[in-house]
């Protein structure tokens, strides 16, 4: 069956599809090619809504929407919502995270806590059922970057229980354990109970 996922992305659509297709074969997962919404929610579950909401209303099909992050404790939970234009519109990752240690260069190595978030909204417009499903990947902010692997804030992010940044792991060690494998992995049993028909 097809499931739309609210981005014009065909990287993330093929991730959504490697993992979720995983556990429900059944699951086509197929790009949104409609009008975007003014991303205006003021929390990522209020984002993830709104795209999926505009996806499921546009296509009539049931639709995926994610929304991510990085929360830094010491900033009160930012960038959230604009990890993406931290540094300004147009300015990109490598300046986002570099802001990004600029604002902590004072801050000390055990109060750099941090965490990545994903959350996914789950639409289902025959039913009228809507869901957001989320994923937390804790960790600290590095004082400088480091690997090259991975996208975003990566090279600057070192999870619990590592001592190296996500940049550094893998794409199949990060895959196993991000904010996104675990929000997929809350939204599979949702997905079975609401959206897949018996
Ligand atoms: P989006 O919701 O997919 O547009 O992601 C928002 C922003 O959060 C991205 O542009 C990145 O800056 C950041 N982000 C989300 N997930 C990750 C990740 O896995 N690694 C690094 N940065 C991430």
């Amino acid at each position: 069956m097809k499931v739309v996922l609210a981005t014009h992305n065909a990287h993330k659509v093929e991730e959504f599809q490697g993992i979720l297709g995983r556990a429900l074969p059944e699951l086509e997962i197929v790009a949104y090619d409609g009008p975007d919404p003014v991303e205006d929610g003021t929390s990522f579950d209020e984002n993830a809504l709104i795209k999926a909401r505009v996806a499921a209303a546009h296509t009539g099909l049931p639709t995926l929407a994610d929304d991510s992050g990085i929360c830094v404790d010491v900033l009160g939970g930012a960038p959230g919502i604009f990890s993406a234009l931290w540094a300004g519109h147009g300015k990109g990752a490598v300046a986002n995270l570099e802001l990004l240690l600029d604002q902590l260069a004072d801050i000390a190595p055990e109060h750099r806590a941090a965490s990545f978030a994903c959350h996914i909204a789950i639409v289902n417009p025959a039913s009228g059922f809507e869901t957001v499903v989320s994923g937390t990947w804790p960790g600290r902010l590095a004082t400088e970057v480091h690997g090259e692997g991975g996208f975003g804030y990566d090279p600057i992010f070192v999870p619990e229980g590592h001592d190296i940044t996500a940049a550094e792991l893998t794409a199949e060690q990060k895959n196993a354990i991000s904010h996104r494998a675990r929000a997929f992995e809350a939204a599979i049993p949702v997905l079975r109970m609401n959206v897949i028909p018996d």
